[in-house]
């Protein structure tokens, strides 16, 4: 802005120019009296988002404002929508005459927030910062809501899957990083925010965390020689300490280590709809719904890594197992325990809040009431056995003295604000009361001085009275007026009577509303004061509102596992996988299922070539093998009659181009570099789900890539493997590779109708099945006969030697079809066949498309 329009503006808009300034690239609410105003681009931007009129102040300066009592909601909606929100105040007592003195008290960021009022609900609220080195990446995340704060470092293709694992709702990254693939997954519901390059300086940020943490180096967090990890997290700290008054309550950084747990990627998690659905939505549809049973914020968000990132270790998971079973079986104390859980509230972010000195005295009255269920809960366990119940019953910390310090201080329910008084109890502070009772006091006084005046002045309608203008007044009629002493003082003429005020009446106001005023400063300083005390004892809080969480989640394993009917899985180290009537959690929720059996076993039974039309069950036999272990290894009984689970290290899910809806960019070289991703990554303890591999392309391309995979997964990666696929002349490869071996969902026609069973058995697929589907829904006999013709000669080629099977031309043939298909979709498409001319792979391809439109492929 230039000088000469610069100094056209008002006192107020200069001081609006110079904050703003500060804050290019925030919304600035600047707080005009009662409302917030924003101007310029601000004023236009938020009046888009929020709906809000954009109307103008002089000289065209575009405005629009929101009423301060009602903010919250209009903030909240703002970092809905990935922006920054900068809070500028009217700042009492400096108010000079000519302009009020203003300032940003606050900055409010989506992944900063910790108020209630402005979290979304009980899940986490991540930040997080990425950093990409070479082929390295390192990825820190924290909820300031709970002070958790973590970081991991990792091949750079693996950014994706941890950033859609904790699913940040901001994410900081160096300006100069361009990755279109992770624009895409994260869509709109993350704001990136962009930061200079040395932000991510690995050796300042080192310093940064040095000092922060108060520790020599890191090597106490195992984080020497993670560069990448540690910058991420450097650059994420500071950021924080820069929109926090403090961050103090972050007294430790945990490093993520893949290794030490079953690897879900971010595409296994999506196919396999762990906590969203196909289609992106969480909630009904996804496993975390079915298994979250928690009664307890930070169990459901615990319950959710748990789910993500399950375990590896048996004797880790025979632990979870172990406390689910107890739980199980002891069903008065499971009920006591789930009734206490639901009472005991989000103690996590609670004691965030007192950390950071946001808490008010509801705040630590919850926590008091938190910490007295926790007390309970402890005294519930007192006779558990699993030392995971155990353990967790012992590290829950009642804490009565804290307990006992806010009940005896605080009032029952104090009120949301913490400047008006009204928080603490009578007797808990002498100068308290002494200034409370003379506040009372000065009522009775104020009668009595009344009926002294009226007395006094013989006027018996005198009456005592107070408004915010005047002060404490005293009011006769127009008509009384002339007969009143000359002390006293008029200060306000109505209609009907006169007002006037005395010495004594102002000496009375000064110190009735001093009183006031007192109490309420020296509440909020007793306040102020009795919630550091709490925060010194944060650290108990926080490790009881760990086991709470713990608590929370096996107690909600134990109940789904009842109410779902599953069975304790048996944990082995062998590389094997074998379930009896394993159902799929999600599926068998809303139909009635047909169970089905798995028997996997790296050394014999390998690969499970499973085939069968479309609409069989393969997609759903698979993912629900899948299921069935990330379940069993998060420590969950499992839906089967019975289930024996060989520890899996990573879990691949890959479902072929076509078969993935929603992904807009369905192309063949996706699936392919996903394909490539699991040989060359895939470990003999792998899980590798393969869901028609290869659609992506024409026919035969699709099925020598799937064949050739098949042979590698066989050949050196060995890993156990489940393949569905729709090309029949897929098993024959079992006749070639010993550990492979064919199952089918089995179909029946009835009546010239296709049932499905749903029924997976061992054998393959019969070939010709999709042909005798196609006679019995009335495909002239011609083309039926044509295509099993074709399909024994390509049945008879091993060896596609010049890249298409050797089929001999078709008979020649009176070119008249009679048809007598009542289709007309599948009149269509025959029409369009020239049986005489037709080559063998476009018969084998309209084939396809017929056994398609007949719902069989
Ligand atoms: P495919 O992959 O063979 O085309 P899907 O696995 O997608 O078939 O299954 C199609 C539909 O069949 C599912 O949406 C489900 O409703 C039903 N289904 C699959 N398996 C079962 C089963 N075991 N029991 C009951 N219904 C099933
Ligand atoms: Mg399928």
């Amino acid at each position: 802005m230039s000088h000469a329009k610069q100094s056209s503006l008002t006192p107020v808009m200069r001081q609006y120019r110079r904050i703003k300034q500060k804050h290019p690239d925030k919304i600035l609410f600047f707080r005009m009296g009662d409302f917030y105003e924003m101007f310029y681009e601000d004023a236009v931007e938020a009046s888009r988002v929020l709906g809000i009129a954009l109307t103008s102040r002089q000289a065209g300066v575009p405005m629009a404002g929101v009423p301060h009592h009602s903010a919250t909601t209009y903030i909240r909606r703002l970092l809905e929508a990935g922006y920054t929100v900068a809070i500028c105040e009217q700042l009492e007592g400096q108010a000079s005459r000519t302009l009020m003195q203003r300032d940003v008290v606050r900055v409010i960021t989506p992944g900063t927030v910790v108020e209630e009022e402005f979290l979304p609900g009980k899940a986490a609220n991540h930040i997080a910062a990425a950093y990409v080195a070479g082929d390295i990446c390192g990825v820190a995340w924290a909820d300031v809501s709970t002070g958790e704060f973590m970081t991991t470092q990792d091949a750079k293709e693996a950014l994706i899957d941890h950033i859609l694992r904790v699913a940040p709702v901001e994410l900081l990254l160096p300006e100069d990083y361009e990755d279109e693939a992770l624009s895409e997954v994260l869509g709109g519901g993350c704001a990136v925010r962009r930061l200079p390059p040395w932000r991510f300086d690995a050796q300042t940020a080192r310093n940064l965390l040095i000092q922060h943490f108060g520790v020599h180096d890191l090597s106490g967090f195992g984080l020497e020689g993670l560069d990448a990890a540690v910058a991420a997290a450097g650059a994420l700290l500071q950021f924080l300490s820069e929109t926090h008054r403090s961050v103090n309550h972050i007294k430790g950084i945990k490093v993520f280590r893949r290794d030490r747990c079953l690897v879900i990627d971010a595409t296994t998690a999506r196919a396999l709809e762990l906590v969203r659905t196909a289609t992106g939505q969480s909630g009904e549809g996804t496993l975390l719904h079915v298994l979250d049973k928690t009664r307890t914020p930070m169990g459901s968000r615990l319950l959710r890594q748990w789910l993500l990132a399950p375990l590896v270790e048996r004797a880790a998971i025979e632990a979870r197992l172990d406390a689910v079973e107890e739980l199980c079986e002891k069903q008065k104390l499971r009920t006591r325990l789930r009734e206490l859980l639901q009472r005991i509230g989000d103690l996590e972010r609670l004691i965030t809040r007192v950390v950071v000195g946001r808490a008010n005295a509801r705040d630590l009255v919850h926590i008091a009431s938190g910490l007295e269920v926790a007390a309970l809960i402890k005294a519930a366990l007192s006779d558990v056995e699993s030392p995971l119940l155990k353990g967790a019953a012992s590290s829950i910390e009642p804490a009565a003295e804290i307990c006992e310090k806010i009940r005896s201080a605080l009032v029952d329910s104090p009120p949301q604000t913490i400047k008006e008084g009204g928080l603490f109890r009578p007797h808990y502070n002498a100068e308290l009361d002494r200034l409370r009772e003379f506040a009372e006091s000065s009522d009775r006084w104020l009668a009595e001085y009344e009926r002294r005046l009226r007395r006094q002045t013989a006027i018996p309608n005198l009456k005592c009275g107070y408004n915010r203008l005047f002060g404490y007044y005293v009011e006769v009629p127009r008509s009384a007026a002339k007969r009143m002493p000359q002390e006293f003082r008029p200060v306000q003429t109505l209609k009907n009577a006169q007002r006037y005020t005395t010495a004594e009446l102002k000496k009375f106001e000064r110190e009735s509303l001093g009183a006031k005023e007192r109490a309420c400063e020296l509440e909020y300083e007793l306040f102020c004061r009795l919630r550091e005390e709490v925060a010194e004892y944060a650290p108990y809080v926080v490790r009881t509102a760990e086991s709470v969480a713990e608590l929370d989640c096996v107690a909600a394993l134990a109940e789904v596992a009842l109410q779902n009917n599953y069975t304790r899985p048996q944990i082995v180290d062998e590389p094997v996988l074998f379930a009896r009537a394993s159902r799929h959690p999600v599926l068998e929720q809303t139909c009635q299922f047909v169970p089905n059996d798995i028997d996997l076993d790296a050394n014999e039974r390998q690969i499970l070539l499973v085939t069968g039309p479309n609409m069989a069950g393969k997609s759903t036999y698979i993912r629900q093998v899948a299921l069935l272990v990330i379940m069993a290894q998060m420590g969950s009984f499992v839906p089967a009659e019975e289930a024996r689970v060989g520890i899996v290290d990573r879990v691949f899910t890959r479902v072929g181009a076509s078969d993935e809806l929603f992904r807009g960019r369905s192309t063949f070289l996706v699936e392919m570099a996903e394909t490539a991703n699991i040989l060359n990554n895939a470990t003999p303890k792998s899980l590798v789900i393969l869901d028609e591999i290869g659609r992506g392309t024409s026919t035969f391309d699709g099925m020598a890539i799937a064949w050739a995979v098949t042979e590698f997964l066989h050949e050196r990666v060995r890993a156990r493997t489940l393949f569905a696929t729709h090309y029949h002349e897929l098993t024959a490869i079992a006749h070639n590779l010993p550990r492979v071996r064919n199952l089918c969902v089995q179909v029946m026609e009835h009546q010239g109708k296709v049932v499905f069973l749903h029924k997976v058995v061992e054998g393959a697929a019969e070939r010709s099945y999709g042909i005798s589907v196609a006679e019995i829904a009335g495909v002239p006999r011609e083309v039926t006969e044509r295509a099993r013709e074709v399909l024994a000669q390509l049945e008879a080629q091993t060896e596609y030697s010049d890249g298409a099977p050797r089929i001999p031309p078709p008979r020649k043939r009176p070119r008249q079809i009679t048809l007598f298909d009542t289709e007309s979709r599948l009149v269509e498409a025959l029409r369009e066949i020239d049986i005489n001319n037709i080559t063998p792979v476009e018969a084998l391809l309209k084939l396809r498309q017929l056994r398609q439109l007949l719902g069989l492929d």
